[in-house]
């Protein structure tokens, strides 16, 4: 009958509209070889940024730190950190007391505008030194002199810890006249303009280094850093003799692996998708942090954002209706996408957040669209995940090590807001370095806290030094 070959016809579409939605999805969805080969490459990359030669050219920088102990729980003292380059920007004073090892820390959340930001480096320093002073009274701190850590969560090459030239700015940041300036000396003229207080910068901490000294101080098996956040980066602890770039051969120290620029030269181009490609042309610094682009709380979004604009073309998706909402970049952040990806939600909560968003869905909809958000972040958990196995199982190698167990302090509104990344990628990690016991230690304020440790041990030695 007619109305038979109706029903047929209607199914048969659905079905057809839902081989062309699975391809999408299968595009993100990648096979525990290609993992192994994220692995691989990770690993050559970073044996490329330690040796001098190969340096210069390698898209994982290595970035040594001369951060080269961990606090021994001497350090003491009252210190101020400034905490600049994740979700939020902070101005922070941090006591120390030794020997109990007990921090007590104040801390105040600024804006930063977005044409701050985007300005000239001036206004931006000049914003943050307004902020310091704005802090300093809040606190009733106004005369006060005290020593400054500042973590400033950008690739920086570093000469002396409290040195550190900016190579070029990531995630939401493109202030001009500062790439190839030291943020310290930034810092310092911009106190000096202000010419109301005096503060001694002691040392320049990125984030991820922070987030490791916060969780070695309570466990001295921590001798990685990783930030899963607004960017995505990690630190470890290194052999100075396998660091071309610096002198000596004893002891470790910490390098800062930028690792955001992974496949910048076009290494994982295999597994980047149109929408990776549609993310990265679209963002403030094209062809660059590829990995980064992939991997972390201010590009995932995005990424959801170019599928779903597509799938909308193809009349999948949204009555094949490109809102001006849709078209609009940045509309889902990390916590929307924890959101809609929680399993405690019911579906009639995703269409509500996803009208919160502006997005008109019909049930079917937030059923892809929950999909979606489902395959790019776990294919950015497992990424991640294999970066991580790279480097575990080069530690665990240079030890010469049959079975290693290590500790990652970690940080970052994804690891720490989504309801699946963090699992995901520890099974990930299981998986790629079986014979690696990772350990991941959930930093609290990991990277205003540890510039402030870092900055009091830096203390401590300048004084031993002095004496
Ligand atoms: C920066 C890193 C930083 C990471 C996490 C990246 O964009 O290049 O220096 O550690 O974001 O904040
Ligand atoms: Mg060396």
């Amino acid at each position: 009958t007619k109305g038979a070959a109706m029903v047929t016809a209607v199914a048969s579409r659905v079905q057809a509209q839902r081989k062309l939605i699975d391809m999408v999805l299968a595009l993100f969805r990648l096979t525990q070889e290609q993992l192994v080969g994220v692995q691989d490459k990770m690993r050559a990359e970073l044996e490329y940024g330690l040796k001098r030669d190969t340096h210069p050219l390698a898209t994982v920088k290595m970035l040594p730190t001369y951060v080269c102990g961990m606090p021994d729980g001497t350090e003491k003292g009252k210190f101020l950190a400034l905490d600049l380059g994740g979700t939020n920007f902070r101005v922070l004073l941090v006591k120390i007391r030794s020997g109990r090892r007990s921090v007590r820390m104040y801390n105040k959340i600024f804006a930063i505008p977005l044409e701050i930001m985007q300005g000239t480096g001036e206004e931006l320093f000049d914003h943050i030194v307004q902020c310091i002073a704005d802090f300093l009274d809040y606190m009733g701190l106004k005369g006060a002199q005290l020593p400054l850590g500042f973590t400033f969560s950008f690739p920086c090459r570093q000469a002396s810890i409290d040195k550190g030239t900016l190579i070029g700015w990531t995630k939401g940041f493109k202030a001009t006249d500062c790439e190839g300036e030291d943020v310290v000396d930034m810092l310092r003229e911009a106190i000096k303009r202000r010419n109301e207080f005096d503060l001694d910068i002691v040392a320049v901490v990125n984030d991820t280094v922070g987030t490791m000294m916060t969780c070695g101080y309570e466990d001295p098996n921590c001798e990685i850093g990783l930030i899963a956040g607004t960017g995505s980066n990690l630190c470890y602890m290194e052999e100075m003799r396998n660091i071309e770039q610096v002198e000596g051969d004893e002891g470790k120290m910490c390098i800062n692996t930028e690792w955001g620029g992974f496949g910048d030269n076009g290494c994982i181009d295999d597994i980047r998708t149109q929408y990776d490609k549609e993310v990265d042309e679209g963002s403030l610094n094209p062809g660059k942090q590829r990995y980064e682009k992939m991997t972390s709380g201010m590009y995932l979004g995005e990424i959801v954002r170019q599928i779903l604009i597509d799938l909308t073309k193809q009349g999948l998706l949204f009555r094949g209706q490109i809102s001006e909402r849709l078209r609009t970049r940045g509309i889902f952040e990390t916590k929307f996408l924890s959101q809609i990806e929680s399993d405690r939600l019911a579906l009639l909560q995703v269409r509500r957040i996803l009208q919160q968003l502006g997005l008109d869905s019909t049930c079917e909809d937030s059923i892809v669209v929950k999909e979606v958000c489902g395959a790019v972040s776990r294919r950015a958990a497992q990424l991640c995940g294999a970066g991580l196995a790279a480097i575990v199982e080069k530690r665990r190698e240079d030890q010469g090590l049959e079975h290693m167990r290590i500790t990652v302090g970690v940080d970052g509104t994804l690891y720490k807001l989504h309801p699946h990344f963090s699992r995901l990628l520890q099974e990930t990690v299981k998986e790629l370095a079986p014979r690696c016991d990772v350990t991941f230690m959930l930093s609290e304020d990991g990277s205003g806290k540890g510039a402030a440790l870092i900055t009091a041990v830096a203390k401590r030695l300048q004084q031993a030094g002095k004496n």
